[in-house]
């Protein structure tokens, strides 16, 4: 399960519109809970965003991957405020908020990976996925919003 507050997923959602007709893509910056009464899947919490988007000047549409500098830069932005990296955000321009071949083998297991849809510049859908341990396919991830929050970590 993803904790994710109202601000951060509008942020996502708005990153998401900035870029089209390109994908946006960032960090999840947060707190990585153990696995309670959520079926062995692990619940953490999102705390900050790490755009990565402006700091590529290719800006592919449809080639969401994440360098050994994204990993790096992540880490160490959220080393700064106290929080792990927990996941990876990217947007969908024009198709649904769904994995695709490419991102299944482009991903690594553990991380939250966060896909937002955005059908003619209209933030849509919000999914979340996680890597089976044998890379072979996604599984659903559920997000469960948080209201309010206004408590922001600088980067
Ligand atoms: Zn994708």
């Amino acid at each position: 399960m993803l904790l994710l507050n109202e601000a951060l997923t509008n942020e996502i959602r708005a990153h998401g519109a900035r870029d089209y007709p390109n994908e946006t893509c960032g960090a999840l910056l947060g707190l990585d809970g153990p696995a309670g009464d959520t079926g062995g899947s692990p619940r953490r919490e999102v705390r900050a965003l790490f755009p990565l988007t402006n700091r590529r000047d290719d800006s592919p549409r449809n080639r969401f991957s994440v360098t050994a500098d994204d990993v790096r830069a992540a880490e160490r932005a959220a080393a700064v405020g106290g929080l792990e990296l927990v996941g990876w955000y990217h947007s969908h321009p024009d198709h649904p908020a769904r994995p695709s071949e490419y991102d299944r083998e482009h991903a690594w297991p553990w991380y939250s990976y966060v896909i937002v849809s955005v059908a003619a510049g209209e933030p849509r859908d919000m999914t979340s996925w996680l890597l089976a341990d044998d890379r072979s396919q996604f599984h659903s991830e559920e997000i469960a919003s948080l209201p309010g929050a206004t408590a922001r970590h600088s980067q």
